[in-house]
This record gives structure tokens, C-alpha cells and sequence, in this order.
């Protein structure tokens, strides 16, 4: 097997790295602020200030960036090509500069957006949201609704040209810094479950909003609770038709776990694992020498390597228009179960010198491989547990019988997507 790219590639990775040379210097590098634990284990992806933005601007006007957006709404609108995203990927990894936004915002509602949006709301919210400008949270779960997410209980009740939203609605990530919420409301109380559901965009600055934090294990407080009493919001606030919030929250949810399982998360905690394997001793000699260590960096890194080619396939069929199948279902399971393991190497290489936690000044890495780790647990369960995944690749991969009390329910599984 030949794994070299062709002439034509190699020529198109030239490119891409004059244009790093060129936009992204050393001393753009240099100014990079204070990494965030949270930060790290997305890499340079998320750096978001002025320098990245303008370099951003430049990098989607040459169509390195945002390729499946279109101009009109602020992206590069490229055709497909999984290896020219390859190349982009890994020559803006290795030059560390910014790539595209990770979040909410970009990675699930600007694509729910492109498929179900109206084009108002698509000029609107798009650009700004690619860029930065406009930050996101996501309004689904509920103290009753969480794997059994259509059993919402937020009401939006039609009042001339506006709903009025009440409810309450439970670990909104980022809630408390977020510009809006893209959120599912229930409009139609007496349709089954499923039909009742609407899409909302609601503006987090709006009376009757009250957001009220929540600390997790890391010390942190990302999540937040968010009671909403009398909210109005405009109709032209609706994604999708009303009632139809089911359908278009699948398509947030595909690319929520199409995030979340990313292979990239893994990488750049590798990257940090790999690093640290040099830099210290274990029982007398660099970690790197031992050969437990070795095997297990070795599984992991094929593991990370399958998971990034997985995600091209992915990409592949999706421009071929095919249906992945049972490949579309593994994406959250595999990468967060890998995603796991790569953080627990980082604690076993750090031993005790692991449990020191950011903010504390002997902290290696400033306790971000601690954080990588309480994270990794959090992110098999956002986004749907990874149980619920097991059920959904038995059941529509595998064709195994339905889960007996979701069947009783309404016959479709909770929180599929
Ligand atoms: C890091 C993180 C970020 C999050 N961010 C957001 C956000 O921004 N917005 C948002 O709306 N929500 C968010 N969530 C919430 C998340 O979507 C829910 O936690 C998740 O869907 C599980 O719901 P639950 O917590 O109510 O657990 P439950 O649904 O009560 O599940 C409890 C346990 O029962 C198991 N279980 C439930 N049903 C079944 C079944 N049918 N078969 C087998 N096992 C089952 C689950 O696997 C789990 O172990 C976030 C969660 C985390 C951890």
C-alpha cells in the first residue's frame, strides 16, 4: 500500500505552509494568552482573539478554513476534498496556529443552520457565530429530560407574533457567557411527544432569563441551570416548522457527537502525554524507556490514528451523499471511551505529581492533565451517555430488539439523535 499523498497534494501542502509562514509568525505564536485546562485538550483550535481572528479572516478568504460554508455567510466554500482538509488540519496543527471555532455556535448550529435555517437567520447568526462574534449555548436537557430528552417539559406558548417560553432547563454548558440559546420547547402539549417539539433561538439578554451556575468536580462552574419565566421570543426565532423541533435537533445532535468524538480531542492530549514521557523519570529512567509505558502509547496512538481516519471516512461518504450506516453511530463512543484512556496514560505517567490541581504552583502542566481527565469522564455522558450509544449501535446498527422501555414509551429511543 502506498500512503503517500500525490504530487498535487504535496504541492497544496507547500502552499498551505507559505501561507503559515507568511500569516502566522513567531511572534503571532509567542502572543499566544494563558492556556485554559479546558483549552488544552482542544489545542490551538479555540484561541479566539484579535490576532486569531484577523488570521482567521485571511485563512477563510484563501479557502483554507470553513470550506463547507458558504461565502454568501461567511466561509470559504470549497469544494469537497478530505485530503486537502487532511493537509489544512495538520499543517495548521503543526504551525499551532488557529484553526476553526470549536463550540456550540460553529460546530452544531451553524451546520443545523445551513440545513434547516431560514435565510434570514442564516445572514443573521452564521458569520458572527464562525468568527467568535456571537457565542452559543444549548437548551436541551431538563431536570426530567436528559437521555429521555423528549420528554421536555419547556413550554412556548404562541401569542401573536411571539412565543412565550417557561421552564426550566438543566447542565447548559457556558450558559452564563453565552450571546443566545438554541433551544427545544414544547408548543404543541397535546401532539405525542415527539410532535410537540420546536426549535427556539432565544437571545440569553432577554427579560425573564435567570441563569444560575453550577459547580462540577473540576472547581469550575461551565454549567449552569437557566429558569425561563415569561420569555418572548419572535417566530422568526423558529428553526424549522413548528412542531418539527425533533427532526431539526437530530441534526445538532449528529454533529454534537461528530464533535465530541473527534479524534482531535485525543491528539492533542497525546501530544501533552508524548511530551511528558521524556520530560520525566520513571523508576530511574525516562518514561519513554519504560516498556509498559511504550505498549501503551503505541495502542493509543494507533487507536487516535483509526479515530482521525474514521472521521475522513465519514466526511467522504457525507460529500458522496451515502449513508455511513453503522459507522455514523460508533464516532461518540469510540472517540470519548478513547479520549478516556489517553487522559488515564497522562495520569499514570504523572503518578501522585497527577493529583495536583490547577492552581496549585508545584502542578505539572499547571493541572491540566488533571482537568483533561475529570473532563474526559464528563464528555461520555454529554451529548448522550455512552450507554445510550451502546443501545443506539445495537439497535439501529446492529438490528438488535428495541430497548423494552423506550418502546412502551413511544417506540423510538430516547435521545438518538
Ligand atoms: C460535560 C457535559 C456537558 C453538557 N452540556 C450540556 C449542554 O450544553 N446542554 C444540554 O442541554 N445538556 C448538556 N449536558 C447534559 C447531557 O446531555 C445529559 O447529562 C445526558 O444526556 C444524560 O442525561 P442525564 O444527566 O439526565 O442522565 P439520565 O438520563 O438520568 O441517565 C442516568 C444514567 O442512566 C443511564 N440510562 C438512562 N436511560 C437509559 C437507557 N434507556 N438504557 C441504558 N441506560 C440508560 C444513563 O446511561 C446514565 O448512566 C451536558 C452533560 C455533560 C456531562
Amino acid at each position: 500500500m502506498d500512503l503517500r499523498f500525490r504530487p498535487e497534494y504535496e504541492a497544496f501542502r507547500q502552499e498551505v505552509r507559505a501561507f503559515l509562514t507568511q500569516h502566522w509568525t513567531d511572534e503571532d505564536r509567542a502572543s499566544a494568552p494563558p492556556v485554559n485546562p479546558r483549552g488544552m485538550s482542544l489545542g490551538t483550535a479555540i484561541r479566539n482573539d484579535e490576532r486569531a481572528t484577523r488570521f482567521r479572516l485571511a485563512a477563510i478568504e484563501r479557502g483554507y478554513l470553513y470550506r463547507h460554508v458558504p461565502r454568501r455567510y461567511g466561509g470559504s466554500e470549497q469544494p469537497f476534498d478530505p485530503l486537502k482538509l487532511a493537509i489544512i488540519q495538520d499543517e495548521f496543527r503543526k504551525a499551532e496556529a488557529p484553526g476553526e471555532l470549536i463550540g456550540q455556535g460553529p460546530s452544531m448550529l451553524v451546520p443545523t443552520l445551513l440545513e434547516h435555517g431560514t435565510e434570514e437567520q442564516k445572514q443573521r447568526f452564521i458569520r458572527d457565530t464562525l468568527l467568535g462574534k456571537i457565542q452559543w449555548c444549548q437548551g436541551y436537557s431538563e431536570p426530567g429530560a436528559g437521555s429521555d430528552l423528549a420528554s421536555l417539559r419547556t413550554r412556548a406558548d404562541l401569542d401573536g407574533d411571539f412565543f412565550v417560553v417557561n421552564g426550566h432547563k438543566i447542565w447548559t454548558s457556558n450558559a452564563d457567557t453565552a450571546d443566545w440559546m438554541f433551544a427545544l420547547v414544547r408548543t404543541d402539549p397535546d401532539k405525542p411527544k415527539h410532535e410537540g417539539i420546536s426549535y427556539l433561538l432565544i437571545d440569553m439578554k432577554s427579560p425573564g432569563i435567570t441563569v444560575r451556575p453550577l459547580r462540577q468536580m473540576t472547581g469550575e462552574a461551565d454549567f449552569n441551570e437557566v429558569f425561563l419565566d415569561n420569555v418572548r421570543v419572535p417566530v422568526t426565532n423558529l428553526v424549522g416548522k413548528r412542531g418539527q423541533g425533533w427532526t431539526v435537533s437530530r441534526s445538532t445532535l449528529k454533529h454534537e457527537r461528530n464533535l465530541i468524538g473527534s479524534a482531535l480531542l485525543s491528539e492533542r492530549v497525546l501530544d501533552g502525554v508524548r511530551f511528558l514521557a521524556q520530560a520525566l523519570e520513571l523508576r530511574g529512567r525516562p518514561a519513554i524507556q519504560d516498556p509498559v509505558l511504550r505498549a501503551r502509547l503505541v495502542e493509543l496512538e494507533t487507536k487516535v490514528l483509526a479515530s482521525r481516519y474514521h472521521g475522513y471516512r465519514l466526511l467522504t461518504l457525507q460529500a458522496r451523499g451515502e449513508d455511513p450506516g453503522i459507522a455514523g453511530l460508533v464516532t461518540k463512543l469510540y472517540g470519548t471511551t478513547l479520549g478516556y484512556d489517553v487522559a488515564r496514560l497522562a495520569m499514570d505517567v504523572l503518578s501522585d505529581r497527577g493529583l495536583l490541581a490547577p492552581g496549585e504552583t508545584t502542578a505539572p502542566a499547571m493541572g491540566m492533565f488533571l482537568t483533561a481527565y475529570m473532563w474526559s469522564l464528563g464528555i461520555l455522558i454529554a451529548g448522550g451517555t455512552a450507554n445510550i450509544q451502546r443501545n443506539v449501535i445495537a439497535e439501529r446498527g446492529l438490528g438488535l430488539p428495541r430497548d423494552p422501555r423506550a418502546q412502551r414509551d413511544t417506540g423510538q429511543n430516547p435521545k438518538e439523535g
